[in-house]
């Protein structure tokens, strides 16, 4: 797409440090990591959100995601990762193109866990909520 950052790294337009690359997927280092190692995985073509992703393309996503979470692994020295997705606009998500955040986490980096993200108690209880998003997945 005209103008996106994502799809012009894709098409090799723009330079990145590229981790890992598949037929449909790309890895590469975040151009302001708040992590060292922090990489981000986009599909090579525009769509905007996980929820678009089609259910082929899902092996071959889980499948760059491990190798890159596997070679930053290895070369940074770390088990341990938070990974997420911003999204659409209101989780944060800035740049309109797929992109999973892989976050290496080491000792005292300062960082929290994902429950720092949002904190925005329901009014409804918990019952509620479950028979709203039953009877969605039912219709
Ligand atoms: P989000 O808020 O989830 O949309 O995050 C977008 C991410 O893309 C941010 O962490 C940016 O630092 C990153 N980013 C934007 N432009 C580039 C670029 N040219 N190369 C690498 N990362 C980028």
């Amino acid at each position: 797409m005209n103008n996106c950052v994502f799809c012009k790294i894709a098409q090799k337009e723009i330079n990145a440090y590229i981790i890992s690359e598949s037929e449909n997927f790309l890895s590469f280092l975040d151009i302001h990591p708040h992590a060292p190692g922090h990489t981000l995985v986009i599909p090579k073509f525009h769509f905007q959100n996980f929820k678009e992703l089609s259910e082929e393309l899902g092996i071959e996503f889980i499948k760059i995601v491990k190798e890159t979470i596997n070679l930053i692994s290895q070369a940074l020295k770390t088990n341990d990762f938070t990974l997420g997705i911003n999204e659409g606009p209101l989780a944060g998500q800035a740049v309109l193109h797929l992109h999973l955040h892989i976050l290496p986490r080491f000792k005292n980096d300062k960082g929290g866990s994902i429950h720092s993200v949002v904190f925005n108690q329901p009014q409804q209880s918990l019952e509620e909520i479950y028979e709203k998003i039953k009877n969605a997945s039912e219709s």
